[in-house]
């Protein structure tokens, strides 16, 4: 899709049922025509797409929220999973081809897809010549988890990878409230999910989108807030939410979510009760 200057790509890498204890399954693609109707889907569980973003500007690559890394080390059990590295090979991209890799936090299912492990099980960056950008306080909330058992699913931490990529001075820590890596690419801190968490938002001249991360992680969460059990900070959520989509709104600006299972992008509006809805961009 292209919005301004921008070249905007969601990378699938399919639909997946995430389970209490925050292992996920790849559902399979036959049982996807009747996920609404699935009575064993939502009662344990619940399904939620992944879906990195690949945005393309003045000859710079940036991907958002690389994925759950399946199938990325080698030796993975998931041979054939669609993942970062095959789905940039749909645009003629090779991970070399990465200048900037954005973490909208740390979560597992949003972050795992930054190393892999080669076969002489080495830590290596899946995207050896990108910079790789956090918010600090996001790195500081992770470790201060990582001896925590976690009991919400998906909001594990899996730091081990990290420390190697960190140690080689990959990272850059953002200790501001908005980073702009690139002209008109801004990282802008939200909190509330997790207390580092950013957004990311494109501007070019009257264009403009807004990828929320896990502030609103599908189209479902414009107008619901579900996500009590899984925020850190649920009141800092709500004002973080409601002040990004009343700007998105004035800015009709497109939206795109990373956990849809439906809806995956749109341009933000609102119908005659007040409700967001989303219109074809
Ligand atoms: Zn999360």
């Amino acid at each position: 899709m292209k919005i301004g200057e921008f070249t905007i790509e969601q990378l699938s890498e399919g639909f997946f049922e995430l389970f209490e204890d925050g292992t996920f399954q790849k559902i399979e693609s036959s049982r996807l025509d009747n996920l609404k109707d699935d009575p064993n889907i939502g009662k344990f569980t619940s399904a939620i797409g992944i879906d990195p973003l690949l945005i393309q500007k003045s000859g710079k690559n940036i991907l958002v929220d690389p994925g759950l890394g399946w199938g990325l080390d080698s030796g993975s059990q998931y041979k054939k999973a669609s993942n970062v590295v095959t789905n940039l090979d749909i645009f003629d991209l090779s991970p070399r081809d990465i200048h900037y890799v954005i973490l909208t936090h740390l979560h597992f299912d949003h972050a795992a897809g930054i190393s892999r492990v080669s076969e002489d099980l080495k830590t290596e960056p899946t995207f050896p010549n990108a910079e790789y950008i956090l918010h600090q306080d996001e790195w500081d909330y992770a470790l201060s988890q990582i001896n925590r058992d976690i009991k919400i699913p998906g909001a594990g931490y899996k730091l081990d990878e990290m420390y190697k990529l960190i140690a080689e001075e990959r990272f850059t820590f953002v200790d501001q409230e908005i980073y702009e890596p690139v002209d008109g690419v801004f990282a802008i801190k939200t909190g509330g999910h997790t207390p580092g968490h950013m957004i990311v938002k494109l501007k070019d001249g009257d264009n403009s989108a807004y990828f929320m991360g896990d502030l609103v992680p599908t189209e479902y969460h414009l107008n619901h807030y579900s996500m009590r059990n899984i925020d850190i900070d649920p009141l800092q959520s709500k004002k973080s939410k409601t002040l990004l989509l009343k700007q998105a709104l004035k800015e009709k600006a497109v939206m795109f979510f990373y956990h849809s299972l439906f809806k995956k992008s749109g341009k933000l509006s609102r119908d005659p009760q007040k409700k967001y809805i989303l219109l074809k961009p």
